[in-house]
């Protein structure tokens, strides 16, 4: 056990309390596949959105700008959170179904619930096996769905009716309401929002009035100035955005009332696109317009989400002894190289939104710019909560960077590693490391190993691999030093053995290696 009691020092003196205050409770609220892009607190150039609620966070406490992923995609990135290490430790490498998370693993909630919390677990889960370490649990069944899902309570089976934002805040509120009130809490509210298919509330259909967004400036991406994988990917809004990500063709669950307010708002304009028989570019840039309207529609009723919890935490005098975080499983492409979907160790896919208010120790809109992790959540709650972080974890506690002093030996550079493909975006698996101003990326496993080099400084956009040019020689020297030391610091595999590419379960591995074609999946 790598045992670190300064951080609840730190805590108890930022928060002029003694060491035996009350531990704080803990509501994470975890959204899917939401970009940083979609929160007016990160301030993006095209304004997508306000996000006011999640803003208050920001505004009383502090705005993580580097929060990083070591693989983006949905259930990797969760039992990392969860365990606080690398999909090459927890196991679980894909979303292809032919892992499930190990839930006799060490994990914090566990961790947190034997030091005497309550602990709940409301709404995407998605990690194959049931919950564990947890008093509460009601999860959406598999991946979920927009409207009226199912869910599973503590393993039975409850079907719910309304907008699935609405029912995870509403179930997250029931169980707050009735906890045990002598124990400190650890709430888990996990959104389905805003995944793809970026199903709105039928009340949020209509709110940007056919608002005409900005364009990303590399929507029609060439891709020139980079090797193969990113030409060969399948997940551009030209090519891969279907008619249920566009809203032509109606999702089934939809009940006869519910139906009616959808046809009223997407009817209309879809006979107008009908009529206009758009091609080439000109269907791009409509793609893009209803891919945003839909998708920033879901994030609206997040954001409702976090004002009803924070006004909850008010009203019930919660607030001052409550951490409260705001994350995501990962970033999301917004139409930038013509992409959406995550996957890539890109900027927009790589960095998960990630905001932190704890009254007394987080001071109020402050930001921060340190190379930290979803990995570090884990260590961070148990440090938090004054308990020993186990030392098999390979994340780091934040606790003093949330007091505005960061540790001075703070990691300068991060390890990623990607494995899922081929289905179902033909992203091709990849590694490498992150460091404040440059990326070095070895694409593996599939064709010909290759590297990348990005320096973010002079090209902020990732549109030019500056790999085995004469003037980055030294800087690409140093990085594949650096890489090298955290793969075997962090045990990385040598050989990824082809299974943890995704082929489904039972399903036969790749020759020679090379990945098993999957089946057709869901992320
Ligand atoms: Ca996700």
């Amino acid at each position: 056990m790598k045992l670190t009691p300064i951080g609840f020092l730190v805590f108890a003196a930022l928060a002029h309390t003694s060491v035996t205050a009350a531990p704080p409770n803990i509501v994470f609220i975890f959204s899917d596949d939401h970009a940083y892009q979609a929160i007016s607190a990160y301030g993006d150039a095209r304004k997508l959105l306000d996000t006011p609620n999640i803003d208050r966070i920001a505004k009383q406490g502090l705005r993580f700008d580097r929060c990083l992923v070591p693989n983006s995609i949905c259930g990797p990135s969760r039992a990392t959170v969860l365990t606080g290490t690398y999909n090459h430790i927890n196991g679980f490498y894909n979303n292809s179904g032919n892992v499930r998370f190990d839930g006799a693993q060490t994990t914090f909630p566990k961790l947190l619930q034997k030091a005497g919390y309550q602990t709940a677990m409301v709404g995407k889960w998605h990690l194959g096996s049931d919950p564990t370490g947890f008093d509460f649990w009601q999860i959406l069944v598999g991946q979920g769905i927009y409207y009226n899902p199912p869910m599973l309570r503590q393993g039975a089976r409850v079907q719910t009716e309304g907008y699935v934002s609405d029912i995870i805040t509403d179930a997250s509120l029931d169980w707050l309401k009735q906890r045990d009130r002598s124990k400190p809490f650890l709430l888990m509210a996990q959104h389905k929002a805003p995944h793809r298919e970026w199903e709105p509330a039928l009340r949020h259909l209509d709110a940007d009035r056919d608002r005409v967004y900005a364009e990303p400036p590399t929507l029609f991406d060439d891709y020139a100035g980079r090797g193969p994988a990113e030409r060969d990917q399948d997940m551009t809004i030209e090519k891969t955005m279907n008619n249920r990500d566009t809203k032509l063709v109606a999702p089934a669950q939809l009940n006869p009332e519910q139906r009616k307010l959808w046809d009223a708002y997407y009817e209309p304009r879809n006979a107008k696109f009908r009529a206009a028989n758009l091609t080439g570019k000109d269907l791009v840039r409509w793609k893009y317009q209803r891919y945003m309207h839909d998708y920033l529609a879901t994030v609206r009723s997040v954001d409702e989400s976090v004002g009803r919890i924070l006004d909850y935490l008010e009203k019930e005098g919660l607030a001052e002894n409550t951490i409260v975080v705001y994350a995501s499983d990962q970033g999301f492409f917004l139409g930038e190289h013509g992409w959406f979907d995550k996957r890539w160790i890109f900027e927009e896919s790589i960095r998960t939104p990630f905001l932190v208010r704890w009254p007394g120790v987080t001071k109020p809109g402050t930001t921060s710019r340190d190379l930290v992790s979803n990995l570090d959540f884990a260590a961070t709650f148990l440090e938090a909560a004054g308990q020993p972080v186990p030392a098999e974890m390979q994340g780091r506690s934040l606790v003093a960077t949330l007091g505005g002093r960061p540790p001075a030996d703070w990691r300068k550079a991060f390890y990623y590693q990607y494995y899922e493909y081929p289905t179902p975006h033909r992203v091709r698996p990849h590694y490498g490391v992150v460091t404040d101003r440059y990326k070095l990326v070895r694409f593996y496993g599939v064709g010909d190993d290759y590297t990348e080099l990005f320096d973010l400084q002079t090209d902020p956009h990732e549109l030019r691999s500056v790999s085995g040019r004469p003037e980055y020689a030294a800087t690409e020297a140093e990085l594949t030093a650096e890489l090298a030391r955290l793969r075997r610091e962090l045990k990385a595999p040598e050989q990824v053995p082809a299974s943890w590419f995704g082929a489904p379960r039972g399903g036969s591995d790749g020759e020679n290696g090379a990945p098993a074609a999957g089946r057709k999946q869901q992320k």
